[in-house]
């Protein structure tokens, strides 16, 4: 059955598609615009985002958060819609909103007050609402067509919608069970575009070592240094959580771009992560520090040293690893024991095999390459008509509202754009 023709067809109701439409009609309210999304759902990775919590932008967006496409591109779409263009249209919407702080420091990360993702997808459900944009739900776009005037879009249920411009807002590939399925790649290649190969991003990676198994589950303030091919390439301090398959944590995810990169797209290994427990301190500061306790308390167990500083398991497993008798008392622990301890704290080495699976993967690193973007209103330099938003570009951003403020300011962009 074909049916009306639309001036605007947008796929994917997540951020990026439900802000371009809402962005069309506010621009143009005479614009006749339809969403298809293939879940029962408007915006449901939006809705576990910042763990349900919606860590919806940052007070700093700058250009060096984001990776991926050239970074004229995303400095031009933030200085069209910057971190308060965003701030502002949420309190358009009723939101309020607040800085998180976190050991009495901000990093820029802004939450709605209520502290729930379904505050923000509702509120914005309305807005569509009340802007007049159809939204069809459970409609899985499988294949798009361009004809000799716009474009026609075929479903799963062999329904064809037809419209003048379509924007592709169908994300990336992470969390494949909220809807990423990354159709958006596929598109973006039959119509000739070039598509940087996508990678799971932001997520836990795969080690062995004797002692994870033994302090799954605990969490720590660690320094983690990144080494490619034996050379540092970056670091990261933030929480590290042990895991029985390796380690996860902010720290972890901040680094696990380049180490999928490294594993995933250039199919190569020699990934290792270094960890500090005493993030900015070096093993013979540490050694001064721990001799003081060892000095003041000779009598009790050396391990005890630790209990103040670390969880009490992770301290023993490590005397445990060391091979390093629990019971020995602190005046017992030779000097090179003391030595091994502190340089093991330091330094704890850790071989990455792999990444885990992009269903645990926050964002997608890679997409359709920007070079073929115009960079005004985000149109295929190849295609007329056809728009990119969101994750499915080739460019991701740190942890800390980073991608969401791309889908907004995408979004907005693309809606202003279309006439
Ligand atoms: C667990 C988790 C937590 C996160 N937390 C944060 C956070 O706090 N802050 C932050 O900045 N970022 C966060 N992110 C990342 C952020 O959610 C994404 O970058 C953002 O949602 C991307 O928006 P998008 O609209 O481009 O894509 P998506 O949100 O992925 O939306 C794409 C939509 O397209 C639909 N779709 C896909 N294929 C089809 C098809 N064939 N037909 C029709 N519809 C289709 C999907 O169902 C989906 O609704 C998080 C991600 C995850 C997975």
């Amino acid at each position: 059955m074909v049916q009306t023709m639309y001036d605007l067809i947008v796929m994917g109701a997540g951020p990026a598609g439900i802000m371009s439409a809402i962005s069309a009609k506010k621009h143009n309210p005479k614009l006749s615009v339809l969403i298809l999304e293939s879940n029962d759902k408007v915006g449901k990775k939006l809705l576990v985002s910042g763990a349900g919590r919606c860590n919806i932008s940052n007070n700093n967006l700058s250009v060096s958060c984001f990776h991926g496409g050239d970074s004229r591109f995303v400095s031009s779409v933030f200085k069209r819609f910057n971190s308060k263009s965003i701030i502002d249209f949420f309190d358009d919407l009723g939101i309020d909103f607040y800085e998180e702080q976190k050991n009495g420091r901000t990093y820029g990360k802004l939450f709605p007050v209520t502290n729930r993702a379904d505050t923000v997808v509702r509120l914005l459900e309305l807005e569509l609402e009340h802007l007049g944009v159809e939204v069809e739900l459970n409609k899985t776009v499988k294949d798009v067509k361009k004809e000799d005037e716009g474009f026609r879009i075929i479903t799963g249920e062999e329904e064809i919608f037809k419209s003048n411009k379509i924007v592709i807002a169908t994300g990336g590939m992470s969390y494949p069970s909220l809807g990423s399925t990354g159709i958006g790649f596929e598109i973006a290649k039959r119509f000739g575009h070039d598509v940087v190969k996508p990678v799971p991003s932001a997520l836990g990676v795969v080690a062995k070592h004797w002692i994870l198994p033994r302090i799954a589950g605990y969490k720590c303030e660690i320094e983690v240094f990144l080494n490619i091919k034996s050379k540092f390439k970056t670091k990261a301090t933030d929480e590290v959580i042990f895991t029985d398959y390796g380690v996860s944590g902010n720290a972890i995810f901040a680094l696990s771009r380049d180490i999928s990169i490294r594993l995933n797209r250039e199919e190569k290994n020699e990934v290792e992560l270094v960890l500090n427990f005493f993030p900015g301190c070096k093993s013979e500061t540490l050694l001064d520090k721990l001799n003081q306790r060892w000095r003041k308390r000779p009598g009790q167990i050396g391990v005890s040293c630790l209990y103040g500083l670390l969880p009490n398991k992770i301290s023993d497993n490590v005397f445990r690893y060391l091979k390093i008798d629990l019971e020995r008392k602190s005046f017992e622990l030779s000097t090179v024991e003391r030595r091994r301890i502190c340089e093991f704290l330091c330094k704890f080495p850790l071989q990455v095999k792999s990444t885990k699976s992009w269903q645990e993967a926050e964002f997608t690193a890679g997409g359709v390459a920007t070079h073929e973007i115009k960079i005004e209103n985000l149109e295929s330099k190849i295609v007329p008509g056809l728009h990119f938003v969101g994750e499915v570009l080739d460019v991701d951003g740190d942890i800390g509202g980073y991608n969401l403020a791309w889908a907004w300011a995408t979004g907005w962009i693309v809606g202003k754009g279309v006439e």
